[in-house]
């Protein structure tokens, strides 16, 4: 089975979509990773989801990716006196540390951290930030604050603060204990929500210790001015719209998307759209012609994966919506200008072997109209440099590590295969030539390209190129 597309789907499970009957149905409409979200599900589920992935994965045999999403520190109310009440702009309110409050004039909010780190004239977004509240003056544990834009607020309703730096660490008890869950079900990436600095992102690699890629949200503006060193330490980045663009103004992401994009490009590392992306879809069968623009903004800018939340999760048409990113995507790569921005955005090589070889993979292969560009890999990392390049061939990582196959799917163009371990030279062209025949890459002299290198099963020494033609047998 190989899809002839090149941008990845990541859709969320959900109650929508959580049984075997559905998983195989959003992997058949175009599926190649699942997200499985930590905010909304307990570890028996997680268990249960990963056990149905697993499964699939064995019977559709393709490598098919797991994402766990902590939830990070989000910061939520506490309750309040009869689950709600209305916020009166201009209306002068008292912020106490605390569960709950049975005063009128006071909102609890139960995170120390926040009475710690808030400033005069900071932002309290509420819900979605529907609700706006300007901080005016602070003591140890309360604060006062003047509502700027009013409505009803309620229980455990959420809370952003894009202008204070929280002393927080990026992950909560929770967190620690729903990654455990999740290394413990040997899920192949897990997203970390709410990363502010470098040193979040460096605290949750240094418990996954490589069992899984570490993917960094990028939601806050506090991370915004540290992207270059988050890019360095995290495997790939999510440009997580819905926090961003409460935490940010609304018409401000537009251009954050592209700039994180380009920035992740450039590493050659995986970067994630999401959010609302169909988000019609979650009621009706079709998506507005915005919606339908946005994912193909999201395809052309060169991103590695578009995701899928609620319309996948929670929604009532959770195939369809998987459905119409396959088709919004495949159409955008096949269109003619798509070629062309993808060779306009090209990214120069670094002053690296692989890099050189990638580099001159992709000439060989547009030179030679050669039919697949196949890279043996050990760690992935050769294969993130060939997608990297934006080849217009198709891409076989060809690796004897299933979890690198598995979690090389999260990245643009990689069709990945599990291979055994080679011993010389000659196997490893032959191999990839029967894999890419095989697989319905190549016919019978057709050129191919290979990558490798020597010593062989050394990891990160792809120094070779070869070219090979399909033979007759
Ligand atoms: P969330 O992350 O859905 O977990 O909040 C994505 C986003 O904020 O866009
Ligand atoms: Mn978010």
């Amino acid at each position: 089975m190989r899809r002839h597309r090149k941008t990845k789907i990541l859709a969320t499970l959900g109650p929508a979509s959580n049984n075997p009957q559905m998983m195989r149905a959003l992997f058949e409409a175009g599926a190649d990773i699942f997200r499985i979200n930590m905010s909304h599900t307990d570890h028996a589920m997680l268990a249960q989801m990963v056990k149905g992935l697993r499964a699939l994965s064995s019977s559709v045999q393709r490598p098919i990716g797991i994402l766990a999403d902590l939830q990070g520190p989000k910061i939520r109310l506490g309750t309040l006196p009869g689950g709600s009440r209305v916020l009166k702009e201009g209306e002068k309110i008292r912020l106490v540390l605390g569960d709950s409050s049975e005063k009128e004039d006071e909102i609890a909010i139960p995170h120390p951290e926040i009475f710690q780190a808030i400033k005069q004239k900071h932002a309290l977004l509420i819900d979605d930030g529907k609700i706006r509240l300007r901080l005016l003056r602070k003591a140890d544990n309360f604060a006062e604050a003047v509502v700027e834009v009013g409505g009803e607020i309620k229980n455990r309703k959420g809370v952003n603060m894009p202008d204070t730096l929280l002393p927080m660490s990026a992950m909560t008890p929770k967190d620690r204990s729903d990654l455990d869950a999740a290394l413990h079900a040997g899920v192949d990436w897990i997203a970390l929500s709410f990363v502010q600095r470098p040193e979040d992102v460096a605290e949750l690699k240094k418990i996954v210790a490589g069992r899984a890629g570490v993917l960094a949200k990028i939601e806050k503006p506090k991370a915004l001015t540290s992207l270059d060193r988050i890019l360095e330490l995290a495997d790939a980045l999510m440009v997580a719209r819905g926090d961003l663009g409460v935490e940010m103004p609304l018409e401000a992401v537009p251009g954050l998307q592209k700039q994180i994009i380009r920035a992740a490009r450039k590493a050659g590392k995986p970067v994630v759209v999401a959010t609302q992306m169909l988000e019609s879809m979650i009621q009706a069968p079709v998506p507005t012609r915005a919606e339908v623009s946005d994912v193909a903004n999201a395809v052309y800018e060169g991103a590695d994966a578009v995701m899928l939340s609620a319309e996948s999760a929670s929604g009532s048409h959770p195939i369809e919506a998987v459905q119409m990113m396959d088709r919004i995507a495949s159409a955008v790569e096949s269109e003619n200008s798509y070629r062309a921005v993808m060779d306009a955005q090209r990214t120069p090589p670094e002053a690296t072997t692989p890099d050189a070889i990638m580099a001159a993979v992709h000439e060989v292969t547009q030179t030679l109209h050669a039919r697949a560009i196949i890279c043996w890999t050990k760690t992935g990392t050769t294969a993130l440099r060939a997608a990297r390049e934006r080849a217009e061939a198709p891409i076989i990582a060809l690796t004897p590590s299933l979890e690198t196959a598995r979690r090389l799917s999260l990245v643009w163009g990689l069709h990945c295969l599990v291979a055994e371990e080679i011993d010389n030279l000659d196997q490893m062209v032959d191999r990839a030539v029967d894999f890419a025949q095989a697989e319905g890459f190549a016919a019978v002299g057709e050129r191919v390209v290979v990558t490798g290198g020597v010593p062989l099963g050394v990891t990160g020494t792809t120094n070779m190129l070869r070219v090979a033609m399909v033979g007759t047998r």
